[in-house]
């Protein structure tokens, strides 16, 4: 197939080079993100490949269709960037990468939460200016502390299994709750108001949906023990940030350590440095010395970007043979 691959980053190309080779797909890389603005570089192609900051939205869809696109393959495992409706009603099939390294992203969750506790970031610039005085890089130990984990699915399990390893209590909330990591003795679910309550951490492992929009808002903020961590390596918009930003204000928050963020799109996967920032909410949580960002990170490691290229790959060839496609999302997805 002919496929047009928006957003690409170096190491995309190369990962999916190296992959590619053994199939007889035609890549052309783009640059720009996929969107009503550069949907049409995608004529004359069968197919357009994104990520998770492209938008594919109902306008976009039918321009896609318009020029005869008949797949979308996501190289990610988030969907909510895609209007799933309008994909069904045009006849364009959606295709993802359900997990490529689910061990990347709990993995980096635990590096936000021993990096915030243990501030190993400030000690690494200390020493570096020939600074050994240890005040102010206090911290705690985690054994023994109660985890949160919002979502129990393939990276919250593995995210809760290392913290029992670490020694701490984990409880869980899900909206389909898996008895069987009850039985395990992995966890304890519980409901969302009753996590909030007793958990030193929180982790947020759900997808992005209506319900779980905003789920931390100034209302479940306030219902989290005071000084608590609160990690977001799932989706920003989970969090209303202005809340976050307030409850960091009043030293009710006690850190925050996000790799998504509500504004992401406009800011991340490029380098800024030499530009003025002008997303003020990003700027303000800048100025927390508890406050931890990565920029959409997590998922990052060879392993992970050998498995995307790998299944995208193996997706587009299912789809072109007409097998099973066994990586589509339907809209059943959404009404789920
Ligand atoms: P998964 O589908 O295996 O698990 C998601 C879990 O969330 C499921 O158990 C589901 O029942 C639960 N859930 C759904 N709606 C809920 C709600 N309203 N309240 C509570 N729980 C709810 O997904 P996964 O592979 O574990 O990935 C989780 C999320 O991680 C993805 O949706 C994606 O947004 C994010 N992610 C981030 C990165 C990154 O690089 N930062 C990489 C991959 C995935």
């Amino acid at each position: 197939m002919k496929v047009a691959v928006f957003g690409t980053k170096s190491y995309d190309k190369e990962f999916f080079k190296l992959e590619g080779v053994n199939t007889t797909h035609e890549l052309v890389f783009f640059e720009s993100r996929l969107r009503v603005k550069t949907a049409s570089l995608a004529k004359g192609f069968d197919a357009v490949c994104v990520f998770v900051n492209d938008v594919v939205d109902a306008e976009c869809i039918q321009m896609l269709a318009s020029y005869g696109i008949k797949v979308i393959a996501l190289r990610c495992a988030g969907f909510n960037n895609v209007d799933l409706i309008e994909a069904e009603k045009q006849g364009i099939a959606v295709l993802r990468v359900p997990a490529y390294s689910p061990y990347a992203v709990a993995e980096h969750t635990l590096a936000l939460i021993l990096t915030l506790n243990r501030k190993t970031h400030k000690a690494y610039n200390r020493v570096r200016e020939g600074n050994f005085s240890l005040d102010r890089l206090t911290g705690f130990d985690i054994n023994g502390k109660t985890v949160g984990v919002i979502g129990t699915g393939k990276i919250g399990q593995i995210f809760a299994n290392i913290m029992k390893g670490m020694g701490c209590k984990v409880i869980g909330f899900d909206l389909y709750p898996n008895k069987k990591l009850e039985e395990d003795g992995l966890l304890e679910y519980m409901s969302l108001n009753d996590l909030l309550e007793q958990s030193d951490i929180i982790s947020l492992h759900c997808p992005l949906t209506p319900q779980t929009h905003h789920i931390i808002n100034d209302h479940s903020i306030w219902r989290m023990k005071k000084g608590a961590m609160l990690i977001n390596t799932s989706r920003g918009r989970l969090i209303d940030t202005e809340s976050a930003i307030r409850a960091l204000s009043k030293g009710h928050l006690g850190y925050l350590g996000i790799d998504v963020y509500e504004q992401e799109e406009k800011l991340f996967f490029r380098d800024l440095s030499e530009t003025l920032i002008r997303d003020e909410k990003m700027l303000n949580l800048m100025s927390f010395p508890n406050v931890l960002v990565t920029g959409h990170q997590a998922f990052f490691t060879d392993t992970a970007l050998t498995q995307i290229a790998k299944v995208t790959l193996g997706n587009l060839t299912s789809y072109e043979k007409g097998e099973e496609l066994i990586n589509r999302v339907g809209t059943e997805a959404i009404k789920a």
